[in-house]
Order: structure tokens, then C-alpha cells, then sequence
């Protein structure tokens, strides 16, 4: 029987092609989308995949998808916490609202999905989660306070919620991207494009794929012994 597996923001960019991975690989997966209808009916159309529209940030609406999920496929048994925007500004210039929108987007959803999908995993005595954090979050960057905090904190959650899940069979990971070539990226200016790329040491932006190679390996029934952990995923970047 496959597993059920539920991709937060997972209908473009690092999501989609992680929903991708996991078809491939046999997982019953619905991929959850916020608000770009157009391109959530293209990609459902295009693979298959049955997308599931709610708001990660609102734990409301992420309590009432992840019920629907469960009628229609039964418990997430694999969850992939990948939804995220930016809203890039230096603090001076920055609003409580570019500050709050990243927060509940990116770390918030974290807590939405986790806490509306664990007692069934520990009902279950298993669960793998993914979170989706960033080279950013390790490092910081220039301009992104809110999303660094953010994925910074992902990292934290990722340890703490691992050690409550040991002993129930739930392992909790998570990935740091580096820069991903995804309409997220597209959007920098192409002159810090251009900087950033100096500074990968392979030389070139990362693809989707290899983050999805990434989560498959980490939500493999057979990694049940990697838990609390970070994967680097960024062409070296870390090293500097
Ligand atoms: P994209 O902007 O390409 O896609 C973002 C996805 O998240 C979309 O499916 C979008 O849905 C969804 N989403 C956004 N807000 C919400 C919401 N409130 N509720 C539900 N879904 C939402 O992003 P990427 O693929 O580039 O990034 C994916 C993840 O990887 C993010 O967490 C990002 O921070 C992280 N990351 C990306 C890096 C990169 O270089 N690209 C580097 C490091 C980390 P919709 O289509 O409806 O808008």
C-alpha cells in the first residue's frame, strides 16, 4: 500500500518537482497550493497529482485541508513543509506586514501542518517530515531579517519536534537549499544574481530536482535512523 504523502506549496518550483520524486517513487501525493489557481490546474493536469488549495499561515484552513486529505486518501503519513514566499526589504524599510507574512508563511506553516498531522502519525508509530528551511537561514542575508528569522527558526523546530517524535517512529528533518533556479529566484535582480553564482562553489544555481532527491531520501521507510538532522543542499555554498 503507498504511503500518503502531502507537499505544502508543492504545484511550482521546489514543491512541484518534490511531488514529482515522490510519484515516482510510489507515494499516494497531493500537493497543497495558496492561491495561484492557474498554475495548480496546469501542473494537476499535466502529472496527475491532486492538488489540495488552503493557507499554510492560517491554522483554520490548514486543520480543514488536512482533514479533506485524510477522507480522500487517508492519514498524511509523509508530510513535506515546503510552502514559502519572501518579502525582501532592509529593516528600516521594512513593514510589520512584509515581517508577519514571512513569519506565518514560512515558520507558522510549520506549526499548522506538524501539529494538524502528528496524532495520527503517533497513532500510527510512524511519520516522516520535511521541512524546507535555507542556506539563508544558516548564514542570514542581507535584506531578508524576516526570512531568515523564519528559516532559522525551522532548523530549531526541526530538532525539538525530532525528539518528540524518537520514540513513535516520526522522524523530522530538515533541508537548507541553497540558491534554486524556481520563480522565486528569477525575481532577484540579475546583477546579484550574478554575485551570488561567484560565490557557488560548482558554479551554477541548484535545480529542483536536486532538492526532491533529497527529500526522497530522507522520508525513505528505511531512514528511520536519521532524525533532527540538516541536509546542505546548495553546490558547496555552505562552506563559505
Ligand atoms: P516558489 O515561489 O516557486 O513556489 C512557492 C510555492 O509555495 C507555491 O506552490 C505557492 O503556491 C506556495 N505557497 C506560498 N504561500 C502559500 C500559502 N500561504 N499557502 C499555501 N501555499 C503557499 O518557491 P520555491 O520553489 O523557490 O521555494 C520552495 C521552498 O524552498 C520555500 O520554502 C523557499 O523558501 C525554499 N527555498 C528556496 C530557495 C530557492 O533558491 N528557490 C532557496 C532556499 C530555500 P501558489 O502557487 O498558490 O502561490
Amino acid at each position: 500500500m503507498s504511503r500518503v504523502a502531502l507537499v505544502s506549496g508543492g504545484t511550482r518550483g521546489i514543491g512541484a518537482a518534490i511531488c514529482l520524486a515522490l510519484k515516482k517513487e510510489g507515494y499516494d501525493v497531493v500537493a497543497n497550493y495558496g492561491g495561484n489557481d492557474e498554475a495548480a490546474e496546469a501542473f494537476s493536469k499535466e502529472t496527475g497529482i491532486p492538488v489540495a488549495k488552503f493557507d499554510v499561515s492560517d491554522f483554520e484552513a490548514v486543520k480543514a485541508g488536512i482533514e479533506k486529505v485524510a477522507q480522500e486518501h487517508g492519514p498524511v503519513e509523509v508530510l513535506v513543509n515546503n510552502a514559502g514566499i519572501t518579502r525582501d526589504s532592509t529593516i528600516q524599510k521594512m513593514s510589520a506586514d512584509q515581517w508577519q507574512a514571512v513569519i506565518d508563511t514560512n515558520l507558522g506553516s510549520c506549526f499548522n501542518l506538524c501539529r494538524c498531522v502528528i496524532e495520527s502519525m503517533r497513532e500510527k508509530g510512524f511519520g516522516r517530515i520535511v521541512n524546507i528551511g535555507s542556506i539563508n537561514g544558516q548564514a542570514g542575508q542581507y535584506g531578508q531579517v524576516n526570512y531568515a528569522a523564519a528559516k532559522s527558526g525551522i532548523h530549531g523546530f526541526t530538532k525539538a519536534l525530532a525528539q518528540e517524535g524518537a520514540g513513535k517512529g516520526i522522524t523530522v528533518n530538515a533541508i537548507a537549499p541553497g540558491y534554486i533556479e524556481t520563480d522565486m529566484v528569477r525575481s532577484v535582480p540579475e546583477n546579484v544574481l550574478e554575485k551570488i553564482v561567484a560565490r557557488i562553489p560548482v558554479g551554477r544555481l541548484g535545480q529542483a530536482e536536486e532538492i526532491a532527491r533529497g527529500v526522497v531520501f530522507l522520508v525513505a521507510d528505511d531512514a528511520g535512523f536519521i532524525t533532527g538532522s540538516t541536509l546542505s543542499i546548495n553546490g558547496g555554498q555552505h562552506m563559505y
